[in-house]
């Protein structure tokens, strides 16, 4: 490729990704602002899959119920190293892209392990991310929304506007 089309196409990259961040922003103002709780703190195309999961899953007989959406930093700086190897503005989850599950009436300890990759599976088909596959910490409640950008872009995006 050309030098003047590299160019072209890396200040094209930042626009998008300046366009993804300040909607990422414009929630988490909302999430602030309203004291938002629970699914409600989920970006909204996550919402909406949250939503779908959490339908698909009462229909199989294995309801869940959200334990959390979106973490602040002082939340995320609390967690113990056992917990996320994630510090500040290093999870999905502080920017109300991802969240943990457990189930209902059982929480962590459903009658079958297996219930988790019924959960697993149904997450993955509405195109999550599911922590259950992970190598490092296994995180079978976890699931975050890949939308063509990553932490590391909204990190960058967050540290410049402060
Ligand atoms: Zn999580």
């Amino acid at each position: 490729m050309t030098n003047w089309k590299k160019a072209f196409y890396s200040i094209i990259d930042v626009v998008v990704m300046d366009r993804h961040s300040k909607r990422v922003a414009r929630h988490l103002s909302k999430v602030l602002l309203y004291e938002l709780k629970g699914r409600d703190t989920l970006d909204p195309p996550l919402k909406e899959k949250f939503l779908k999961l959490q339908t698909r899953m009462q229909e199989l007989g294995k309801p869940i119920w959200i334990v959390e959406g979106f973490r602040s930093a002082i939340r995320q700086r609390s967690l113990s190293s056992n917990v996320t190897k994630a510090t500040d503005l290093q999870s999905y989850h502080q920017y109300g892209i991802a969240f943990d599950v457990a189930f209902k009436f059982h929480n962590w300890t459903p009658p079958e392990y297996n219930w988790w990759y019924v959960l697993g599976e149904e997450g993955e088909k509405l195109g999550l991310i599911w922590g259950g596959r992970w190598k490092n910490i296994v995180d079978v409640g976890h699931f975050e929304l890949h939308q063509g950008f990553t932490w590391r872009d909204l990190k960058h995006y967050f540290e410049r506007s402060i």
